[in-house]
């Protein structure tokens, strides 16, 4: 029987998890609502790799896609929305609980994992991927394998700062990690949001603004220009340092077509090159990522 690899997203409002055949097709999967609490999550991951097993009548390598990340020096969980993670040691008691080992990732690392083998950057030498959504992440991938760093922060480009800011973007808004003008605070669809508010007094989500501006509502096209300039100049950034073959975006934003004609000028523009020779697409597997990049955690 060919192996299979079990890919496991822990989200807020739920978690799916899916048994993955060596070619990729899915041979079970089963979602069930995240029930908020520790000792019932660990149950639910517990019910999940044994429904799918039992469906596939296979054996799984146990890969999971986590909010927040498992601290290489402590153990413990530390930054995850589902707070009740936070300061536990979640991949340890997995593991008691399934008696074998389980890796752990951010959903930003699987979503770049999950592109690499097979989607958007498949066959890249370099692929970063860009989590666009309510919050910001980022993850790396080269010659196929997560670069994940010494303390496990590799490509968290949600919390470095906005690259070349201007006067009135320093020192930038109060992110919720402690510093001032991280790019989360910015080129998240929440971060939009906020800066059209605060140009505009207008309470439009990131989908409004996008929508205003496509009909040529002023103010809408100048906060969706600033929103383009500033993911530009953070991909111009990583440009510098890694220089990757493709940036894959996913997340909510990533759904703005607009992105992939525009972001290449000002790309071109801040880039260390005389020629820009990356690419950046859409990611293709859209909210199946997380359970296919956990699920390849584990090579087979
Ligand atoms: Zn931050």
């Amino acid at each position: 029987m060919s192996p299979m690899r079990i890919g496991i997203d822990f989200g807020g409002t739920k978690i799916e998890a899916v048994g993955l055949g060596a070619d990729g097709a899915i041979l079970a999967r089963k979602r069930v609502p995240n029930p908020g609490a520790y000792d019932a999550a660990i149950d639910a991951v517990a019910g999940l790799v044994a429904f799918i097993e039992s469906e596939s009548g296979r054996t799984g390598a146990i890969g999971m896609g986590t909010p927040g990340s498992r601290s290489p020096r402590t153990g413990l969980m530390r930054n995850s929305n589902s707070t009740y993670l936070n300061g536990r040691r979640f991949g340890d008691d997995l593991e008691a609980r399934l008696g074998r080992p389980v890796r752990l990732a951010n959903d930003a690392n699987c979503l770049a994992l999950s592109e690499a083998t097979d989607g958007a950057a498949a066959g890249a030498k370099v692929a970063f991927a860009i989590i666009i959504g309510t919050g910001c992440g980022g993850g790396l991938v080269v010659d196929g394998s997560l670069v994940e760093g010494v303390g496990g922060v590799a490509a968290e480009i949600g919390h470095i700062g906005l690259p070349w800011p201007s006067a009135e973007e320093a020192p930038g808004p109060k992110c919720w990690c402690g510093l001032h003008g991280c790019l989360e605070t910015w080129v998240s669809g929440s971060g939009l949001q906020r800066d059209h508010l605060e140009r505009t007094g207008q309470a439009l989500d990131a989908p409004g603004i996008v929508a205003a501006a496509r009909l040529g509502e002023a103010a809408s096209v100048e906060s969706l220009d600033r929103y383009v300039d500033r993911l530009g100049r953070a991909i111009a950034m990583v440009t510098n340092l890694v220089d990757p073959d493709v940036f894959v975006l996913g997340g909510g934003m990533s759904n703005v077509t607009e992105l992939y004609e525009r972001l290449p000028a000002v790309v071109e523009r801040h880039a260390f090159s005389d020629q820009w020779a990356g690419r950046i697409a859409p990611a293709v597997w859209g909210d199946a990522s997380g359970v296919r990049g956990a699920a390849r955690l584990w090579a087979l």
